[in-house]
């Protein structure tokens, strides 16, 4: 069974367009990306920021994971995905996934180019606290395999029963595409990145940004 061990983690944002139910990230939830990007400036990682941090790391970088909250939704994510893969011998972009679907894709067409030109490995989601549905997930694929973009789809449930209950709905994905990841119900089992996480500003912090270290500023729901 694969699973995943991330060098470095890169938080872009800590914006997200969803709200899931036992979420440890420290989003500030909002349909509309750009408004918050406006009024909030400070939670999406600025591109300076990202450079400056990432010429600190002198360790050679295997795999970089690109997380927010919603990376997707950093107005900039294009940009920050040509630095981190200038770094790192592999980038993951870590994200929920809705923005692949069809009726969705149209603002993420840069995105998408990055994504190809770059070899970023996408990295979906899929459980029952993400909620994305197997024929969504269906779909995802294919229209990532026709765009020949490499993938992985994260199965993160508590249990391995619960692994494999979830792993049946998405009998179409190869083995090979599939990650396991326990679920963290603690500060302690959350995944420990070997060189350490880059937070939206721009410090080189040993462990990621989580729940149980937000500050009040961060907690704030954006209605
Ligand atoms: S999509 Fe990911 S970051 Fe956003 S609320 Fe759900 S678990 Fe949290």
């Amino acid at each position: 069974m694969n699973t995943f061990q991330p060098d470095l983690i890169i938080e872009v944002t800590g914006a997200c367009n969803r709200a899931c139910a036992g979420c440890y990230a420290p989003n500030v939830v909002a349909k509309d990306a750009s408004e918050v990007f406006e009024k909030r400036p400070e939670l999406f990682l600025k591109s300076s920021a990202l450079n400056n941090a990432l010429s600190e790391i002198t360790s050679s970088v295997g795999i970089a994971a690109i997380r927010g909250g919603e990376p997707t939704l950093h107005p900039e994510i294009a940009n920050l995905l040509k630095n981190a893969a200038t770094h790192a011998e592999h980038v993951f972009l870590e994200t929920h996934g809705r923005w692949l679907m069809e009726e969705n894709f149209v603002p993420y067409v840069e995105l998408l180019n990055a994504v190809i030109d770059n070899g970023i490995i996408v990295k979906i989601s899929f459980d029952k606290m993400h909620g994305l549905k197997a024929d969504e997930l269906q779909r995802i694929v294919h229209f990532l395999n026709w765009h020949d973009v490499d993938y992985r789809i994260a199965i993160t449930e508590p249990t391995l029963a619960d692994y494999m209950a979830t792993r049946s709905l998405c009998s179409f994905v190869k083995d090979e595409k599939i990650i396991y990841q326990a679920k963290a119900l603690s500060a302690d089992e959350l995944v420990k990145p070997t060189i350490g996480t880059i937070n939206v500003r721009g410090e080189l912090k040993a462990t990621l940004t989580h729940k149980f270290n937000l500050t009040q500023e961060l907690s704030v729901a954006y209605a």
